[in-house]
């Protein structure tokens, strides 16, 4: 390693693990380690976790560390206001906490928006001047690059894609809303849907796929319909910010061999044509979390 090459650690608070990197510039990789999350930490369980986790980096010199998490957050205060995954967790003081252990700098993003930095530096997004990244996963999450610098919003919470109403009052939401698009385009919203249909919950969105790859009636109409609502996000969102490209990105792209023709054909009815010839829509380029989240530090 040349002296004079920073490097950045870049931290990713997942539903599974909890995941260190150290990178340079490049994406070069220098140092790894993780810890697996456990969904009953307490504030003062989490962050001891996450302060040990950082230590076993400390024999090497880094600048700062990003940490890439689900919100909601506030990246000013550095503050997770609760989370999802971690159940326990309320109004955690990441950043001030972490900041009296290490003299780095210390940066706080949702991990939707370092998906979105992840392929703006080393995936699909190089070189846009515009880059809308959409995260499928458990929820659909959002992030809008433009010209290098990543949209935050009012505190981390800008480009909340997932919570566009794309069907007034139609099904309901996790975040208490009807009709977001994540209510009918992300795995909670295919299960969902699909107990609303049957009574049955399915275990996982692997299951759903499998039912329409054979033809399932319902779970194909409500995949179907997923596929228009999500259209009409992107729609949405490209009307307003004009990207040059759009990356997919998240577990529900492994299914993309079901999605590309009829949502390709959806965008291109649904969008201007300027704007529809402008754009190109890809699949992320596989960018862990954790280098989007070394990324905040550039
Ligand atoms: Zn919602």
């Amino acid at each position: 390693m040349k002296d004079d090459q920073a490097l950045y650690l870049g931290i990713d608070i997942g539903g599974g693990s909890v995941r260190g990197v150290l990178i340079n510039r490049e994406g070069q990789l220098f140092a790894e380690n993780k810890i697996s999350t456990n969904r009953e930490w307490t504030n003062s369980e989490f962050l001891e976790e996450l302060i040990r986790l950082i230590e076993t980096f400390q024999n090497h010199k880094f600048e700062s560390i990003g940490i890439g998490t689900p919100g909601p957050l506030s990246i000013n205060e550095g503050i997770i206001h609760h989370s999802a995954n971690l159940v326990n967790l309320v109004q955690v003081p990441i950043v001030s906490t972490l900041q009296k252990k290490f003299p780095q700098k210390i940066l706080l993003n949702n991990d939707a928006n370092c998906a979105a930095l992840g392929e703006y530096h080393f995936g699909k997004g190089k070189g846009s001047q515009s880059l809308l990244v959409l995260a499928l996963g458990t929820g659909l999450g959002a992030g809008w690059v433009q010209n290098g610098n990543l949209f935050n919003g009012f505190n981390g919470n800008g480009f909340e894609l997932g919570h566009v109403t794309v069907q007034m009052n139609g099904a309901l939401c996790g975040c208490g809303q009807k009709g977001c698009v994540e209510s009918y385009f992300s795995a909670r919203g295919f299960l969902n849907r699909y107990k609303d249909h049957t009574g049955v919950m399915l275990d996982s969105a692997k299951i759903f796929f499998e039912k329409v790859e054979l033809g399932e009636e319902i779970a194909e109409k409500i995949f179907s319909e997923g596929l228009e609502a999500l259209a009409e996000s992107i729609r949405a969102a490209v009307h307003l910010v004009n990207p040059d490209k759009i990356v997919l990105v998240g577990g529900l792209t492994q299914s993309y061999h079901l999605m590309e023709k009829p949502l390709q054909a959806h965008l291109k009815n649904k969008i201007f044509p300027e704007l529809y010839n402008h754009f190109h829509l890809e699949v992320g380029g596989n960018i862990a979390g954790s280098f989007g989240a070394a990324s905040l530090c550039f």
